[in-house]
């Protein structure tokens, strides 16, 4: 068999790569396949937070590559999900500790017993990002509707464009406040996507149980009532080629927002009487 390997990248750091990575993992696991997740954030790994795996950890990605350890004794199963299992990054300084060729050498190995391998970026377009997309072949480039990460997602996908190895990329838009764009305090889902001219996978709502989840180790998939968990779960259906629609995320969430909408539409209807 061979597994897809897919890069989750963003140029800009905090932009939701590591967030996105957890959910998506899960996600797949969670619909029965079998998924490896790699955090290439040497330094500053924290995909073993957000899965809660952070005790779990004996050997990392650089004890792999520097041969401490077999490949198959660094990967870390998932608590929840027992098809899901983590290559955590090394917490060393050395940024350059892994390079382009190492990490081919691994995902090709991983992709004949895994259905997906899942490549968790660092920020920046440099020697990390180069490493992070040498053994992929398809990448989703997270974004938020902010300028600065818009034009960092711009230069990411010139660069994706340009790599020999990536055959397909898709945008992944996060932290999306409807009422923002409401108001025209933030770009709309279509201008951004006109902008960058990238096909959307995904539209993540700015959600504050993304937070708590964080912090409690456990990826908002895993809580069915969560709008940004269903979101999640929508991109890994779209990966799995499923035609989904894109979730209405303008829905007034607590009972004064219902009762605003419905007062508002009470007298949209007393102007047209
Ligand atoms: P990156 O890996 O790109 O640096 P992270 O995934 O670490 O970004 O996310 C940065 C911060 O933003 C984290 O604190 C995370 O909890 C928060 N965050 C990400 N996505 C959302 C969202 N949709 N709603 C609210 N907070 C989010
Ligand atoms: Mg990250």
């Amino acid at each position: 068999m061979t597994g897809r390997v897919i890069v989750i990248t963003s140029g800009k750091g905090g932009v939701g790569k590591t967030t996105t990575s957890a959910n998506i993992g899960s996600a797949l696991a969670k619909r029965g396949h079998s998924v490896v997740l790699i955090d290439t954030d040497i330094g500053l790994r924290n995909l073993d937070l957000l899965l809660g795996l952070e005790n779990r950890i004996v050997y990392t990605l650089v004890d792999v590559v520097e041969e401490r350890c077999k490949l198959k004794q660094a990967l870390v199963k998932d608590k929840k999900n027992p098809n899901l299992c983590l290559l955590a990054a090394a917490q060393t300084r050395d940024k350059s500790a892994v390079n382009a060729e190492q990490i081919t050498k691994i995902t090709e190995k991983l992709k004949k017993d895994y259905d997906y391998v899942l490549i968790d970026c660092p920020a920046g377009i440099e020697q990390g990002f180069q490493t992070a997309i040498a053994g992929a072949s398809e990448a989703i480039v997270v974004t938020t509707p902010e300028m600065s990460a818009i034009r960092d997602a711009d230069r990411i996908i010139g660069l994706l464009e340009a790599a020999e190895g990536i055959e397909s990329y898709k945008l992944l838009i996060n932290r999306v406040r409807p009422a923002m764009i409401r108001t025209k305090d933030m770009i709309s889902v279509e201008t951004l996507v006109d902008t960058l001219s990238c096909q959307p996978i995904g539209i993540i709502p700015e959600d504050t149980g993304i937070i708590t989840s964080t912090n409690r180790g456990e990826p908002i998939v895993n809580d069915e009532k969560s709008l940004a968990g269903q979101a999640y779960m929508n991109v890994a259906r779209r990966i799995d080629g499923e035609d989904v629609p894109f979730l209405d995320i303008d829905k007034p969430k607590d009972l004064m927002g219902k009762i605003k909408k419905f007062f508002s539409g009470l007298k949209k209807q007393g102007k047209e009487q």
